[in-house]
């Protein structure tokens, strides 16, 4: 029998990839979005299959699905720090309620939840690479917090659901992902600098640019969550890359990629941005068999043609 599987956050840049994985994978698709920061030119191209379903609905409110479940992937959230600082209310509902709405789900259809927590549970960390064991360093009332402490609460409220009504869950800890279907303003570093040096703009690098992230191509990252789902493993699990760069060498690789003449220019580092994160991925290697295949330099070169190939009606598009 076909297994169907409800994607939220579908119409976004890792659930519209998610969509397409499970979609080769022979999966019935239930996708849902209220488009709060995506777009449905990501998932447009699977309108005219058959075994691919849309709803726009906004997960803090009660989610009906008729029929059976098999899974349920919980992607639904703003993502980027300018989005979620924009929307902070919403934010901080898509994490508890909204994800209190899904365990309700699956408990109902016996499906098992997957939900997407993020490396921002470690805050600013103080342990370097950051394993599963390290309980975080995140200031609850600071500005991320709205985020930090939603996809907290979101991971506390799913291992309760597992533990007192033995739920079949599992927690992903999604480490910087990259790659084509990214905002090109959603503010995060890659479309950040990618858009400023095809616009023609210096790149902004908040602070010294001595902060460090570790990013992971799409396609990795995706493989990873395919494979964590079909584990039987319900704690957390990190995936990411732990190819650690700074943010100036990066603005450096990124000028060299584009061929841009624009220039680096300094701004203000915004409040408790995390100086240095790098996954420790030991876990999924042995849990899962797992490990990013891609190295930056390709997985740039394919993020970059994508971009490139936005219209310029999209490329000067002013949201914030
Ligand atoms: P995205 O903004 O591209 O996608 C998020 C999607 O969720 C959007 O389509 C948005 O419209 C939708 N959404 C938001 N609130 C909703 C609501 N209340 N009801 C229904 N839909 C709603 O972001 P993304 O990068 O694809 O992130 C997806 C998930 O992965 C998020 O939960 C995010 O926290 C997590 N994550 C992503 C990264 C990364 O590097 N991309 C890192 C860590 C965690
Ligand atoms: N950053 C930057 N210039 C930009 C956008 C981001 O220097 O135009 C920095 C940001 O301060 C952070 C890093 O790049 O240290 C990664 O930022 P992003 O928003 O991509 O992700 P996150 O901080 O959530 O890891």
């Amino acid at each position: 029998m076909q297994k169907r599987i409800l994607i939220t956050g579908a119409a976004g840049f890792l659930g519209s990839h998610l969509c397409d994985k499970f979609i080769s994978e022979g999966y019935y698709v239930i996708a849902m979005d209220n488009l709060i920061t995506g777009d449905l030119k990501n998932i447009e191209h699977l309108f005219k299959l058959e075994n691919f379903e849309f709803y726009n609905h906004d997960v803090t409110k009660f989610v009906h699905i008729p029929g059976k479940l098999d899974y349920i992937l919980h992607f639904a959230s703003p993502a980027s720090p300018i989005d979620y600082l924009k929307i902070p209310i919403q934010t901080l509902k898509v994490g508890s309620l909204g994800t209190h709405n899904l365990l309700g789900l699956a408990k109902e259809k016996k499906a098992t939840i997957l939900i997407a927590s993020t490396s921002e549970v470690y805050g600013d960390p103080l342990v370097h690479p950051q394993s599963e064991e390290y309980y975080g360093n995140v200031n609850t009332i600071g500005p991320r917090g709205v985020y930090d402490e939603a996809k907290r609460f979101q991971e506390s409220i799913t291992m309760a659901y597992h533990r007192f009504h033995g739920l079949d869950t599992r927690i992903v800890r999604i480490f910087n992902t990259y790659g084509p279907r990214m905002r090109l303003n959603d503010g995060r570093v890659i479309p950040a600098f990618i858009g400023q040096a095809l616009r023609g703009e210096d790149l902004t690098i908040f602070g010294k640019g001595l902060q460090t992230r570790s990013f992971c191509y799409i396609t990795d990252q995706v493989e990873g969550i395919y494979k964590l789902l079909l584990s039987n493993y319900s704690l957390p699990v990190n995936i990411g890359n732990p190819d650690e760069i700074t943010i100036r060498d990066f603005a450096e690789e990124i000028i060299k990629l584009t061929g841009t003449q624009q220039k680096i220019v300094y701004q203000d580092l915004p409040e408790n941005d995390p100086l240095q994160r790098q996954p420790d991925i030991s876990l999924a290697k042995k849990l899962l068999n797992w490990s990013p295949k891609v190295p930056r330099e390709e997985g740039m070169k394919k993020t970059f043609e994508y971009f490139k190939s936005l219209s310029k009606e999209e490329l000067f598009k002013k949201e914030h």
